[in-house]
């Protein structure tokens, strides 16, 4: 699978001392205190799972059946924030098999994407919990976080309700990315814990150009201080919140059994390689 990384976007951000920061790497929505690596909410349970390594084929009912996830979007947002989200619900069911559907009403399970004051931000349960599943994404206002400037960071937090873990937690990113504990802010430096080998095993390539991965900058204590860093040469941006990458599409088709006949393998395969960043 490596033939799709040889498609790297990134902008250029080498030499720190140029670096601006932009307001997203400063004050990121994604960084809501309280919540597992900034932007997920476990339970007591789930995280105990997680830590000895969650499998989905050890535990299939976090994975919506069917690829069927009914959603429900909250009247509170305005006309543009509902496109952005219906934006980035539109992009996942045309590249992947699976499907967001409006709730009927009935199904027990189902996302309910919502501006949630408290805790604030943009964040997600992992995978399938059960029942109503709130989907925080935060509105923009005058100072707070904004998490539908773009679909992109919709797209993050779908990609986690779906079951995707952020791609810097994987057992093997030691040899694709160095971690600068000193440069992390103390009460977050576990949010840069990887998974155990017993976890979820990849088909894919390590993807730094994923929707799921960190940004440079993510959880420092200090403006210009990167907090992970590319080991592999060539590499200079990491993370992004614009677009699926090639490996999230290939990825969450995967996931999600997308690839049963020889016909839709070659579908999405052609859909990641066309549509992914
Ligand atoms: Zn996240």
């Amino acid at each position: 699978m490596s033939s799709i990384h040889l498609c790297l976007i990134s902008v250029s951000d080498e030499g720190l001392s140029n670096i601006t920061l932009s307001d997203e790497e400063t004050m990121d929505p994604e960084l809501s205190p309280g919540l597992f690596q900034g932007d997920m909410a476990l339970t007591n349970d789930f995280y105990n799972f997680w830590r000895v390594g969650l499998k989905f084929d050890i535990f299939p009912d976090k994975l919506w059946k069917n690829g069927v996830v009914p959603y429900t979007i909250s009247p509170l947002y305005e006309p543009s924030e509902l496109v952005t989200i219906l934006k980035a619900i539109k992009l996942i069911n045309f590249m992947s098999c699976v499907r967001l559907v409006p709730w009927d009403g009935n199904a027990k399970d189902y996302l309910l994407i919502w501006p949630i004051k408290y805790p604030k931000g943009c964040w997600s349960f992992v995978g399938r919990y059960g029942g109503a599943q709130i989907l925080s994404l935060q509105p923009p206002d005058n100072k707070g976080p904004n998490c539908l400037g773009t679909e992109g960071r919709a797209i993050h937090e779908l990609m986690h309700a779906l079951g995707v873990f952020h791609e810097q937690s994987r057992w093997d990113r030691d040899k694709f990315v160095k971690i600068h504990m000193d440069n992390i802010i103390p009460q977050f430096k576990a949010n840069f814990d990887k998974q155990s080998l017993d976890n979820t095993t990849y088909s894919f390539e390590y993807d730094y150009d994923s929707i799921m991965h960190y940004g440079r900058f993510f959880f420092s204590k200090k403006k210009g201080k990167p907090t992970i860093t590319p080991k592999q040469p060539n590499v200079k941006g990491i993370g992004q919140r614009k677009a699926m990458s090639k490996g999230d599409c290939m990825k969450l088709n995967d996931l999600y059994g997308c690839y049963k006949t020889p016909a839709k393998r070659r579908k999405y395969y052609n859909i990641c390689n066309f549509m992914g960043l």
